[in-house]
């Protein structure tokens, strides 16, 4: 066993900044996720909470500091990043999928590229993951026959069917009707009960209280509050942190 894996962390970020030109979009971010742990992230927009996230799977690189995910540094010179982006599933506002491909073809063109799967194998963790979002029946039709909240349960066993150890979720309920969010969330909850390592980007606040272990408000980059949800809502310590819970719930 590693020093890593006794220490139990999935994602380890030290001190890291990040400038776009001359504008500090993360100010020394510290933080540890230990593997199974539940982050719900939250902040104003434009607070750097996509950036902070998408730097976890080198979407975006940083200037300063060290992110490490299951030990290994995630570094834009380490030829690693293609193992760490393997072990990394996101999810995203928009879903995503592929529109020429049906959703099985979306699910199965990862699995058969990347992790060099046969079709066959491929179509059944498809359809196995599928299932567990409850879309099997919609396994031949194209991305745009399907509701928004299909698409994105389709989007959640897309990035499933790689078998993730660590699952990234960038405001994943924002883009739906209020009616297909609920159906979004439950696959999310059911995601944490399998003990999955998660981080969400969300304003769903009940979400955040039931499955969440650690709620974290960002502001201009910084990690203003981090605490479990109870405390978080319950005594937040920051003024900023009050404000934007005025604000939203
Ligand atoms: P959030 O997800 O919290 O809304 P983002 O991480 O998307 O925030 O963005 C943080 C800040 O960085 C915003 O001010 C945004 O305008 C800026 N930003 C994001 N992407 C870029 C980019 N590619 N180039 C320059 N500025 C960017
Ligand atoms: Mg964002």
């Amino acid at each position: 066993m590693t020093s890593v894996e006794q220490q139990g962390a999935a994602i380890e970020f030290a001190g890291v900044s990040k400038w776009y030109g001359n504008f500090r979009v993360l100010r020394n971010v510290s933080l540890t996720i230990p593997t199974g742990g539940r982050v719900v992230l939250c902040g104003p927009s434009g607070s750097g909470k996509s950036t902070l996230i998408r730097c976890i799977n080198q979407l975006e690189t940083y200037q300063e500091g060290k992110i490490l995910v299951d030990g290994t540094q995630v570094d834009s010179k380490l030829k690693a990043i293609d193992s760490v982006r393997r072990e990394v599933g996101m999810v995203f506002q928009s879903f995503a999928l592929f529109p020429h491909l049906t959703i099985i073809e979306n699910c199965m063109l990862a699995p058969i590229h990347v992790r060099k799967m046969s079709g066959r194998d491929a179509r059944a963790v498809a359809m196995e993951h599928l299932e567990k979002v409850r879309i099997e029946n919609q396994a031949d039709k194209y991305p745009t026959q399907l509701s928004g909240g299909q698409q994105q349960r389709a989007a959640i066993a897309r990035a499933l069917c790689m078998r993730p150890k660590i699952m990234l979720f960038d405001e994943p309920t924002s883009a739906l009707d209020p009616e297909m969010v609920k159906e979004v969330l439950d696959t999310m909850v059911a995601l944490a009960a399998d003990g999955m390592t998660m981080i969400c980007v969300t304003h769903e606040m009940g979400f955040a209280r039931r499955v969440a272990d650690r709620v974290i408000f960002m502001d201009s980059g910084e990690i203003v509050e981090s605490a479990p949800p109870g405390e978080f809502f319950d005594t937040p310590r920051n003024s900023r942190t009050k404000a934007f819970l005025g604000q939203i719930l």
